[in-house]
């Protein structure tokens, strides 16, 4: 049997530690063998990135928006301990953070949901997956400490000499005081993006602030996600069958709780932070949430949610076993491949990408797993695999689907 043709390369982008290595057993033992695969490959390992004054990372996203999806190993954001490890000339920014910049992007979170790994609320039929809008509000604050009396004002100096003020508070004693900011430009992004993924998901979408007590700045964001909608999306999603759902933050938290999931949880930052590390935690595991980019001009990249597993990376180089989780990886994998499918007309590379996903649920519910899932199974005698074997397990069971080339 021909391996499966592909029409445009993929932007793989590589990384660091324990999921570097996956990554090269993965394209090796399970894609490789099956499809003819096309990739622009940039190299977003450390030592790469600093030998090139981190201009890979650049060229690697100027190639996704010219591409339209791209696929990315987990790599190191560097900190003091790193420039020491690796010897590096400075201090490089977080690669995903150069990334979303470049891509004006949403990052949808969602859990890969399988037998055997039960989420904690039990009425949660399918993953629920956090939309956060990755821009302003208290992440780029300004706080002041207030030292006594007097009183602290909200002022603006408009470019064209207006002025508008509001006094914030008239202190009779020390306190605190907190500016924060938002951009329409970057509400309506957030917006598209998300209604996007709805229709490309076939999800409803849910979105929630605090507009009853923020009269003014928490109901921009209700308007601006109103207003597009209405305009541009409003049809769409009434042929695709879709919801387009607003409600207060306090009612969204009751009503995920007593959900069945299978929706789109739009979050404004703050609340995307807290509310994706308890949705990523009550289903299981961080080595079981995938993570997708979408920008508003609809261009993808796909990864996993969790880091490079560091420590597991440094009992490998002991010439330890290790048994690292390759899940959110070979998720990464599919969910790009399946993408590129679906632009480019191509259903084989779509059925091969579903069967991809398969052999590793299927897998996983044989009993066969890493030690993370095998510490919270509910499955009799779960049998634990190194991350070796792990990937031939379902590589095997792949190749019993789907014939190799
Ligand atoms: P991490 O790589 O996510 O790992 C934290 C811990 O979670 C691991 O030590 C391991 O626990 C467990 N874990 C995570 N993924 C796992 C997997 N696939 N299989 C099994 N266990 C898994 O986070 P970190 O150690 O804080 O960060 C390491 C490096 O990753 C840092 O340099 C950071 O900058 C980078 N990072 C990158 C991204 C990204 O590229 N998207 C995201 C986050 C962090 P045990 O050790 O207890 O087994
Ligand atoms: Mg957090």
């Amino acid at each position: 049997m021909a391996k499966i043709a592909m029409k445009t390369p993929l932007v793989e982008m590589d990384g660091d530690e324990m999921t570097r290595i996956i990554w090269a057993l993965i394209k090796e033992r399970l894609i490789e063998p099956f499809v003819d695969l096309k990739t622009e490959y940039f190299d977003l390992g450390l030592a790469y990135r600093d030998a090139t004054d981190d201009a890979v990372t650049v060229e690697a996203a100027e190639a996704t928006l010219r591409l339209g999806v791209a696929v990315k190993c987990a790599t190191i954001t560097p900190n003091a301990a790193r420039v020491e490890e690796y010897d590096l000339k400075q201090m490089w920014k977080s690669p995903n953070g150069t990334i979303r910049a470049l891509l004006d992007g949403t990052v949808f979170r969602t859990p890969i949901p399988v037998a055997g790994i039960e989420p904690t609320v039990r009425t949660w039929e399918q993953p629920i997956t956090i939309a956060r809008h990755a821009y302003g509000d208290v992440y780029h604050n300004v706080e002041l400490r207030i030292p006594g009396p007097g009183t602290a004002d909200l002022v603006f100096h408009g470019a064209d000499g207006s002025e508008l003020r509001e006094t914030i508070f008239a202190f009779e004693g020390p306190g605190v005081v907190q500016g924060t900011h938002n951009l329409d430009s970057s509400i309506e992004s957030f917006a598209r993006s998300c209604f996007e993924y709805a229709l490309s998901t076939h999800q409803d979408l849910w979105f929630a602030t605090k507009d009853t007590i923020s009269k003014t700045y928490d109901h921009r964001f209700k308007d601006i996600f109103r207003e597009i909608f209405e305009a541009e999306y409003a049809e769409a999603f009434n042929a695709a069958g879709i919801e387009y759902f607003y409600t207060l933050i306090d009612d969204a938290v009751a009503r995920v709780m007593r959900s069945s999931g299978g929706f789109i949880w739009a979050c404004k930052n703050y609340d995307g932070d807290v509310m994706s590390d308890m949705i990523s935690s009550a289903f299981g595991s961080l080595a079981m949430m995938t993570s997708v980019l979408v920008s508003p001009a609809g261009v993808y990249e796909y990864e996993a949610a969790h880091g490079t597993v560091q420590r597991h990376y440094y009992r490998h180089l002991e010439g330890k076993p290790t048994s690292t989780n390759s899940v959110a990886t070979i998720f990464a994998w599919s969910g790009a491949l399946r993408k590129r499918a679906e632009l480019d007309e191509l259903p084989e590379l779509a059925a091969f990408a579903d069967a991809l996903e398969q052999a590793t649920l299927g897998t996983i519910e044989a009993g066969f797993m890493t030690g993370d899932l095998a510490r919270i199974t509910t499955l009799p005698d779960p049998v634990t695999l190194s991350t070796d074997e792990f990937i031939d397990a379902v590589a095997q069971r792949l190749a019993d689907t789907l014939p190799a080339a």
